[in-house]
């Protein structure tokens, strides 16, 4: 950690439906705990998901880490996305398809960031329940900025199916 007063809590949302999903997400935890100034201080369970959008395609694996971390959100990004790499996910410009290993910036302390590369909080993060309930089990009175209260978002989308394992 460089200087403690510098560290921003941020969430990130970790997913995949490809090659042994449980390992890929336990291999994504441990990665985001190498990174540089960067803490893992809490992880949810791991939940298993029904797909969004594309249908046709695997159950997912999902859940949430809280980090404490000094790195700029853009190379918090930027690494993430390096991880994603390095776990053999191809991009075929094609969202919401099948992916090895999926690491969303969900939020970055209370900022709103809005850039080419990078939305925060993520822009589809409100209306996904397999990124709202593993985040309610670590932080049950989180706040989304520009949301509102995570308790009442999830309440709006009782009908994904979600099963913690
Ligand atoms: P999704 O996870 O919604 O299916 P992808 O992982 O395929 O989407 O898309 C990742 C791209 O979205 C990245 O290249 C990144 O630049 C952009 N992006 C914008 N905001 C975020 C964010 N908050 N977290 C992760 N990626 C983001
Ligand atoms: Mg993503």
């Amino acid at each position: 950690m460089s200087k403690p007063e510098d560290a921003v809590c941020a969430y990130i949302g970790l997913g995949s439906n490809l090659a042994e999903p449980v390992a890929q997400l336990r291999a994504g935890v441990s990665a985001l705990a190498r990174l540089e100034q960067t803490r893992v201080e809490a992880c949810s369970s791991f939940y298993r998901t029904a797909p969004v959008g594309r249908l046709e395609q695997p159950d997912f694996i999902n859940a949430v880490c809280r980090v404490r971390t000094g790195q700029a959100p853009a190379t918090l990004l930027h690494n993430l996305l390096e991880i994603e790499r390095r776990h053999g996910r191809v991009r075929e410009g094609d969202k919401g398809g099948p992916r090895t290993l999926d690491l969303d910036l969900l939020l970055y302390g209370n900022q709103t960031i809005r850039t080419a590369e990078l939305t925060v909080p993520h822009p589809r993060l409100h209306e996904r329940a397999f990124v709202l309930y593993p985040l309610h089990e670590i932080e049950p009175d989180l706040v989304i900025p520009g949301r509102g209260a995570l308790r009442e978002l999830l309440a709006s989308c009782a009908g994904q199916r979600v099963e913690k394992l």
